[in-house]
């Protein structure tokens, strides 16, 4: 029977529904999918030696004769061995393979054979174990296993590669031929791609290195092609929604810059200048601002919001923790107040607005209920014109008034998905999303691929790189009388351990414990604190306010300090087992401080047990720059890891790597933009393909398309 692509492979000869079943738990389904499910590395198997060269434990090739078949059952295991012995110009050695009784009458002797195997010493002879094999003369014209570039794939149990890889020859051989290209001939030709048949016959038997590079290359353009048109399609849709064209005031803009207790950077007036721009756009702003710990998101995107509330609309501002929503509160609240004040001479008040003074507004899960329906009722009226929250404010049900600007605060790991879900909750609004782990640029095209982009890549004038040391832990008396003598000049520290309780298993310093020691014991006369998420939100803020308020000296603490808190009299972190933190994570911590006038410290208290680990404590150490920080981290942890949860065009890329191919990548993204430009709906017969594979790939992409 002739099967199709679409046949399942429980059809395809030397499967069965077996075998299928458990290739139905790699994703490997059909025909197809045996064509598209790429060998997980390679070994290079064309080189062969001769006997004399071999080295024990080494994995090589031989081409030998064979001069012996005989077979015995192993005196201790009752093992059924099958040994024959083979000998070239240089020596000889044996062949072992055991309870595969049938192979006896695949060897015949004054036949050649090819080996592969890792040679090693038996009773004082040199034998291979288990080699792979095939008789050098035979029938078949080109041998898969040995004598080549031989594919390793992640096979189920239960299927040998040897078995796997007749299955692929096979269905290579009777379908290459059905293939029909998704890429464009002209693509191709401009771009030099080989042809998908080609292309497919090559990466899983490659005849030698650089077709298999050529494969590789094909392969993953084509796959970053697909991946792009989504996030192209979704930019360019955009654009032609109607949204807000904000009527932006610049006299209020440059009253509140004015009476800020800083000038901004450079980097962030150019941020702002795009920003604003996008807004006085009538087409919606989706726009990433990027920028380190600590270089002044926060900022930005009040004078964002203030924009906003100029020209009658809300915002909401969105953060990731209550802490940080209160913190942003009080310091927002604060820099309009001073501003309200100075600004009651500016004539923009008296005409341009609707009313005297830019309300701002606190939504937490801590109000109570008459607090709370006291903001909703003030949001529904239109009464407060920034509302600051946690990610709840968007999901529950919090009717605005007139929202016309969206700010997600510190959010790195949001996905596609979720911000088409922001911009259902009002007609179209701006929508301007800050994250401190500045992604590197290798990557924010496959993540961000349907966003604009801004970053600030500059630090405040004055602020001095935070001096980081890594300690051992036998050496903390030294740290902490580092902490005290800090704290003796007038400053604060944080100190900051990997888990809540006491771990005795795992050996962990904890929070709690730690607190006790320091508190009864090592620093028994200074003041302590204690913060962890277990402590109810009341008491969080309660202990993050006596420490703000300098009522505290140390301050123990879990990673719940991770985020955007901004204490600048705290100059030291010290924290306690670093090797159990992520790059990225002791990065966004060490951000903490350093946010002042005075020199800063970081001390890492490690026992680093991994290589990753190290690779981490030696990365952080060396490096301040948080877009470096990302890049090593990205390096150790690779991208799945590194932003945790699945995002579209990262974890799901079969071949292609962004990281590795980010040439291929922008070029893949300049292609795609070209074409989408002359046939935005895939409409014409040569994108045929192409939609199709779209489909197949992102299935619920169809309906988007469909909609227009
Ligand atoms: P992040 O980008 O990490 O969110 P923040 O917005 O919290 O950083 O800013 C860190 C600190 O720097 C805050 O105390 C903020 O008021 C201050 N800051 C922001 N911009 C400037 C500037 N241009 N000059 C001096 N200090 C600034
Ligand atoms: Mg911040």
């Amino acid at each position: 029977m002739a099967l199709s692509f679409d046949s399942s492979v429980q059809y395809i000869k030397g499967i069965g529904p077996r075998r299928a079943e458990s290739l139905g738990r790699l994703g490997i389904a059909t025909v197809e999918d045996i064509l598209f499910y790429f060998p997980r590395r390679y070994e290079d198997r064309s080189r062969l030696v001769s006997i004399a060269s071999l080295e024990l434990g080494q994995q090589a090739t031989i081409e030998a004769e064979i001069v012996s078949v005989g077979g015995r059952r192993g005196m201790r295991t009752g093992l059924d061995i099958l040994e024959i012995g083979v000998a070239d110009d240089t020596g000889r050695i044996f062949a072992v393979w055991f309870n595969q009784p049938y192979l006896r009458h695949y060897f015949k002797v004054g036949e050649r054979v090819i080996l592969f195997g890792k040679p090693g010493l038996y009773r004082d002879r040199i034998q291979m174990a288990s080699p792979e094999f095939e008789i050098a003369d035979s029938e078949a014209s080109e041998s898969l296993d040995v004598g080549r570039i031989v594919p390793i794939y992640s096979v189920p149990q239960g299927i040998s590669q040897k078995v796997y890889r007749k299955i692929v020859r096979a269905v290579l051989d009777e379908q290459t031929s059905k293939l029909t290209e998704v890429l464009p001939f002209d693509i191709r030709n401009r771009q030099k791609l080989s042809n998908i048949a080609k292309s497919l016959l090559n990466i899983h038997f490659p005849k030698d290195e650089e077709s298999r590079i050529e494969a590789y290359t094909r392969l993953s353009f084509e796959e970053f092609f697909i991946y792009q048109i989504p996030l192209i399609l979704r930019k360019l849709r955009r654009k032609e929604k109607k949204g807000i064209a904000f009527k932006i005031d610049e006299n209020a803009i440059h009253a509140f810059c004015q009476a800020l207790p800083f000038e901004l950077t450079f980097s962030q007036k150019c941020v702002l200048e795009e920003i604003k721009k996008d807004m006085s756009r009538p087409e919606p702003m989706q726009r990433l601002l990027q920028g380190d710990v600590g270089s002044g998101k926060t900022v930005v995107a009040t004078v964002a919001a203030l924009a906003a509330a100029s020209s009658g609309y809300q915002t909401a501002f969105m953060v990731p923790t209550e802490i940080l929503a209160g913190q942003h509160y009080e310091k927002i609240k604060n820099q309009l107040a001073t501003f309200g004040h100075k600004s009651q001479v500016i004539p923009w008040r008296a005409q341009a607005s609707r009313k005297k003074k830019i309300e701002i507004g606190l939504l937490t899960s801590s109000l109570k209920d008459k607090e709370r329906e006291k903001v909703l009722k003030e949001i529904k009226g239109g009464k407060i014109d920034i509302l600051i929250g946690t990610h709840a404010l968007i999901q529950e049900g919090v009717d605005f008034r007139k929202l016309g600007l969206i700010v997600v605060d510190e959010q790195h790991k949001f996905g596609v998905s979720q911000r088409a879900l922001l911009s259902k909750k009002s007609l179209n609004p701006d929508i301007l999303i800050m994250t401190a782990t500045p992604i590197p640029r290798t990557l924010s095209m496959t993540l961000y691929g349907d966003l604009d982009v801004s970053v600030i890549n500059e630090l405040p004038k004055g602020r001095k790189k935070v001096e980081t040391k890594a300690l051992d832990l036998g050496n903390k008396d030294e740290a902490y009388a580092f902490v005290r003598s800090q704290i003796k000049a007038g400053r604060q520290a944080f100190v900051i351990c990997p888990l809540i309780e006491e771990n005795p298993k795992l050996e962990l310093a904890s929070a709690k414990a730690l607190f006790k020691e320091f508190s009864q014991k090592v620093f028994k006369d200074l003041k302590v604190g204690l913060i962890h998420g277990r402590l109810k939100k009341p008491e969080q803020e309660k202990v993050m306010q006596e420490f703000r308020d300098g009522k505290c000296d140390i301050l123990v603490a879990t990673t719940i300090l991770e985020v955007g808190i901004d204490i600048p009299n705290a100059t030291v972190m010290l924290i306690e087992h670093a090797e159990r933190f992520g790059l990225s994570q002791l990065h966004q911590m060490r951000g903490r401080i350093g946010r002042g006038e005075h020199e800063s410290f970081c001390l890492l208290l490690t026992e680093p047990n991994t290589e990753d680990a190290q690779a981490r404590i030696k990365a952080f150490v060396a490096y301040s720059d948080g877009f470096k920080i990302a890049e090593e981290d990205l390096k150790i942890r690779g991208p799945g890891e590194f932003f945790g949860e699945r995002q579209s065009g990262l974890t799901e890329l079969k071949i292609a790597d962004p990281l590795k191919q980010f040439h291929l990548l922008k070029s893949a993204r300049e292609e795609a933009t070209k074409l989408l430009g002359a046939d935005p709906k895939l409409a014409s017969r040569p994108n045929a393909e192409i939609k199709k594979q779209l489909y197949k790939r992102f299935p619920e992409f169809e309906k988007f398309m469909m909609v227009g």
